[in-house]
């Protein structure tokens, strides 16, 4: 039985993670999807908020979602998996994430990480760039799991008030 797990920060989940998600589940037996917190990146919305949208968006039988903090070559360790799952955007994904692989690798070797490339509508999608199309009210429709649109554009509105207003 190969477990993988798909580390991010998911911060939020996008249409271009979800295809990933889904593409790793055909591919394996079980994904754990990660929400890795990172205590010096807060990050728009809370763990326990991206956790949340995960679960409200994948209803796959084979995928679980959870969040850590730490290595994630130890929390690899602890749940038994052997692969990591990573997503590749542009050439400029590339440098970053082998480089994470290798280090990975080092930290635990029974560790291997697999790429899968985006999908082809994906390649330049972002967290980043979902919450600023969402700051100005545009449809997300093409790149938000539709379960969380409402969520995610009532917290960048609001912050784009709060910046407004000062
Ligand atoms: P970001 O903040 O860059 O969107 P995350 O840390 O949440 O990214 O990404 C987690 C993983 O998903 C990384 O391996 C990243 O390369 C991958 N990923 C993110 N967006 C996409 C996408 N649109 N298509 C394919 N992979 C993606």
């Amino acid at each position: 039985m190969i477990t993988a797990i798909y580390p991010g920060s998911f911060d939020p989940v996008t249409l271009g993670h979800l295809n990933i998600i889904k593409r790793a589940a055909n591919a394996f037996d079980q994904v754990i999807v990660c929400v890795m917190v990172n205590s010096a990146k807060s990050g728009t919305f809370s763990p326990e908020e991206r956790v949340d949208f995960l679960r409200r968006t994948i209803h796959l039988d084979n995928v679980e979602i959870d969040m850590h903090t730490g290595l994630l070559a130890d929390y690899a360790r602890k749940k038994g998996a052997r692969v990591l799952v990573k997503g590749l955007r542009a050439v400029s994904d590339f440098e970053a994430e082998v480089q994470m692989a290798v280090v990975n690798s080092s930290l635990n070797p029974e560790l291997d990480t697999m790429f899968f490339p985006s999908g082809q509508k994906y390649s330049y999608l972002s967290s980043t760039v979902v919450k600023e199309l969402a700051r100005y009210s545009a449809n997300l429709t093409e790149v938000l799991p539709r379960e969380i649109i409402e969520d995610v554009k009532m917290k960048m509105e609001i912050k784009r008030g709060e910046c407004d207003g000062k």
